[in-house]
């Protein structure tokens, strides 16, 4: 079963300053995140364009947002594993 991204679905509110929280132990680093953000702020999927940094601990993998990150929250809503989500 294939995941499909229609980058339409999503209509982003910027400027919330909630700051975006990821949990590890839902992440599978796939980095959907990093093509989604890369692709609706760039127009590539690139991870090194990505305002989101992943990286692997073990078995885990890390997030970091970038200062660049405008908060938009695509990645929360495309993570395919919930692994994202905005700050209270
Ligand atoms: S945060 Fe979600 S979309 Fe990003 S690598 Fe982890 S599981 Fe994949
Ligand atoms: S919230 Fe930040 S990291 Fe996530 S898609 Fe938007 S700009 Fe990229």
């Amino acid at each position: 079963m294939g995941y499909r991204i229609n980058v339409t679905e999503y209509q982003p509110t910027n400027g919330r300053d909630k700051g975006m929280l990821h949990s590890p132990e839902l992440c599978v680093g796939c980095r959907t995140c990093q093509l989604i953000c890369s692709l609706s702020h760039d127009g590539e999927c690139s991870p090194s364009l990505a305002r989101i940094d992943l990286r692997a601990e073990g078995l885990r993998f890390e997030a970091e947002f970038t200062e660049e990150c405008d908060e938009c929250a695509r990645c929360a809503f495309f993570c395919p594993y919930g692994a994202i989500k905005e700050g209270d």
